[in-house]
């Protein structure tokens, strides 16, 4: 299937049929993808990353993890990460008001927006934006529970594949964040791609 490129800052949705998979690849190694799947049927369901760290019992998913929705079924498996950790399921997503907080000018892009505007063009609504799997996010915690804000260790061309546990829709946004260094010390939002991997027909 056709590779599709997602510039930096910008988002996109595709959904999966159970068994399908997509593969994400960060081209550059410094970009961070929030990520979100809600249930096509129901998008009341989504995938909850606090139910998730109860059911994995951690607080960063690794390879041959599961994804939990808020009804505490299964949704996607993180079949491959190639990458050296590490994913945050601890942030929200940035938004309008985050960028507020850093002085920014407004309009600034952000992932929320990128989330809801995706979510719609698929032809999606949502009553709210739910908490992202922020893939390759850096966001350290230390022992007396500090979280640190760092660059990815991800390298150029690392990848994730994750497949449909149930029929989805997936969401990414290569966020925007040009304040804190989450998406390399440069803070500089670069492009990443997707792949549709299909499941064979048997
Ligand atoms: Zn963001």
């Amino acid at each position: 299937m056709a590779i599709t490129e997602i510039p930096g800052g910008h988002g996109w949705a595709v959904p999966l049929a159970v068994g399908d998979a997509v593969r994400l690849v960060n081209t550059f190694g410094s970009q961070v993808v929030d990520t979100w799947a809600l249930a096509r049927h129901d998008t009341s369901e989504y995938l909850s990353v606090e139910h998730t760290r109860r059911m994995i019992a951690n607080l960063f998913p690794g390879q041959g993890d599961i994804f939990y929705s808020n009804r505490r079924s299964k949704m996607l498996s993180l079949e491959k990460d190639t990458a050296p950790g590490r994913h945050d399921m601890l942030f929200a997503c940035c938004d309008k008001w985050l960028y507020q907080h850093y002085g920014c000018a407004p309009g600034h892009r952000t992932c929320r927006d990128n989330f809801l505007q995706a979510l719609f063009a698929a032809g999606f609504d949502a009553n709210f934006v739910p908490n992202p799997v922020n893939l390759w996010m850096n966001i350290p915690v230390s022992a007396d529970g500090h979280v640190g804000i760092e660059p990815p260790v991800s390298r150029p061309g690392d990848e994730v594949v994750l497949r449909a546990l149930m029929d989805v829709l997936v969401v990414f946004s290569a966020c925007p964040m040009d304040v804190t260094p989450i998406n390399g010390p440069d803070r500089t939002p670069r492009p990443v791609y997707a792949e549709v991997l299909v499941q064979a027909a048997s």
